[in-house]
């Protein structure tokens, strides 16, 4: 770890406001930890309301400017600093998992992932489009014109520390917007080291301003409250979402919402198994679980199922669990103890409604929150474990005989964010992809999010898309001028 000392000495852990740490030297700081050992990280500044208007302040001053910047120059500001996290992909890998946890070789995934939203938008920033037509009564013309919203608050989840930073700053930026980012309070570290990266490619004082804080209600609050700010773009659980929904209705802001999941994954008889299995490690395990995107409920055919649990279990069970940054381990601390006993009880929960454990099953004794990734089978459908998000290395299966029944379970819950199908049949995956009530579905992929497509959810899982050529319009005003002919 002693290259990842250096690394450590060198992220910013003061606020970040104007282009530059304050003094991280401060009476208010909170402790990051590392959740494979629980010790502590770094001691980071801890914002105040005051703070976060001050990088209102300093968003405001400089709005206007960095909207009238020439659109090829913020996305060369864009570019690079894409270039400068790819060139510091290590950096960014190593420190995203000793504050998150997941195993470094998925940090690194993330890295590519969550760089390419800079390079992605970039891109979108010269494109930005308008329109001037004859009205169809030939009575005049129309002239549709596209300008920034203005300043943005972004809040951020720890689960992907950089990508769902870069997925609302790359696009905010590329369409002029300044924006203060309020990230999760156990993973600023990733996005102070990024706001250096933008200061280090050439990014303006005051476009960015990132606002660590251990009370993220007293920092969104008082600026949603000021009508200064225009936008607030969240991701994260639906219970703050709904909240930062209500919030928002007083200042009238715009809101974009990527919030939780409960994604099905639904495996036909005519499915290829072996990509059924590879799908479903990668749908279920991948950042230990802990993914929006996660599989939450496996709904295999009936005529299948057996095969399918077995491959699986097996594979599950073969699985290294530890410190992520340790490369021989593929699945890393859940985030702290609470979400370790969150997954706990609805297993348990599970467990005594008649679910099987076909392998894991409880948490793993010692320092840091780590739990045995886990294959429960028979799971009764009105288990909590069906209904909630787990968040964690669990896979929760329960069987369907008819195209129908698994369409009618996959959409049997409040959310609507990702499902996945398995099916050999281009008419079912058409047909099920269809019926299925969610933003996006994988057909027979186990992976599926990609900065050029639009990351959304319908139902309780959000409001918007962010990535694709759609992600820039939520930071996009529309204004129509009426013309003489
Ligand atoms: P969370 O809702 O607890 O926290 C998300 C962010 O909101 C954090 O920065 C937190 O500090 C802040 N926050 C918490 N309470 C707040 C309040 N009252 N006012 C303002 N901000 C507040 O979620 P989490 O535990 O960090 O992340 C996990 C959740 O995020 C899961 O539900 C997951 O599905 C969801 N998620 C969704 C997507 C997506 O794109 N749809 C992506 C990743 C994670």
């Amino acid at each position: 770890m002693s290259n990842f000392d250096d690394l450590l000495a060198s992220v910013p852990t003061g606020l970040w406001i104007d282009g530059k740490p304050t003094d991280a030297a401060r009476s208010r700081t909170f402790a990051v930890e590392n959740p494979a050992t629980g010790d502590t990280l770094a001691e980071v500044a801890d914002a105040s309301a005051e703070d976060a208007l001050r990088a209102l302040d300093s968003a405001c001053r400089v709005q206007r400017e960095w909207a009238a910047t020439a659109p090829r120059q913020r996305a060369e500001i864009l570019r690079a600093a894409w270039q400068l996290v790819t060139d510091r992909a290590e950096d960014f890998a190593l420190l995203m998992t000793v504050e998150m946890g997941k195993a470094l070789a998925e940090s690194r995934s993330e890295v590519a992932y969550g760089a390419e939203f800079l390079r992605w938008f970039s891109e979108e920033a010269p494109r930005i489009q308008g329109r001037y037509t004859t009205a169809p009564s030939g009575n005049g013309r129309i002239l549709v014109t596209k300008s920034p919203v203005g300043p943005c608050l972004a809040i951020t989840p720890w689960n992907f520390p950089l990508a769902m930073g870069t997925r609302k700053i790359g696009p905010a930026l590329a369409a002029g917007c300044t924006m203060i980012v309020k990230p999760a309070e156990a993973t600023p570290l990733t996005m102070l080291l990024l706001a250096q990266v933008f200061a280090d490619a050439g990014l303006p004082e005051g476009v960015l301003s990132v606002v660590p804080t251990s009370d993220a209600a007293s920092v969104s609050g008082p600026l949603m409250e000021d009508p200064r700010l225009r936008k607030v773009t969240f991701t994260g659980s639906t219970a703050v979402g709904r909240k930062l929904i209500e919030q928002s209705a007083h200042q009238v802001l715009r809101v974009s919402m990527e919030l939780g999941g409960n994604a099905p994954f639904v495996v036909f008889d005519d499915a290829d198994l072996d990509a059924a299995v590879d799908g479903a490690m990668a749908a279920k395990m991948r950042n230990g679980g802990e993914a929006c995107t996660a599989a939450n409920r496996l709904i295999v055919a009936n005529a299948v199922r057996e095969e399918f649990t077995a491959r699986l279990t097996a594979r599950v069970a073969a699985m290294t669990v530890g410190p992520g940054y340790d490369e021989k381990n593929q699945i890393g601390p859940l985030i702290t103890a609470k979400q370790r006993s969150s997954v706990a009880e609805l297993v348990d929960d599970a467990v005594a409604a008649g679910a099987r454990v076909r392998t894991g099953g409880g948490p793993i004794d010692g320092p840091g929150y780590f739990y045995q990734p886990t294959v429960l089978d028979d799971v009764p459908v009105q288990s909590r474990i069906v209904a909630e998000e787990i968040f964690g290395p669990v896979a929760a299966i329960t069987g369907f005989d008819t195209e129908d029944q698994a369409i009618a379970a996959a959409n049997s819950t409040e959310f609507g964010l990702a499902a996945y199908i398995y099916t050999q049949s281009l008419d079912r995956s058409l047909r099920v992809a269809d019926a299925l009530e969610s933003g996006m579905v994988g057909v027979n992929r186990g992976v599926i999010s990609d900065p050029a497509a639009p990351f959304g959810g319908v139902k309780q899982s959000g409001l918007g898309s962010e990535g694709g050529t759609e992600g820039i319009e939520e930071y996009l005003e529309t204004k129509y001028v009426a013309l003489p002919l």
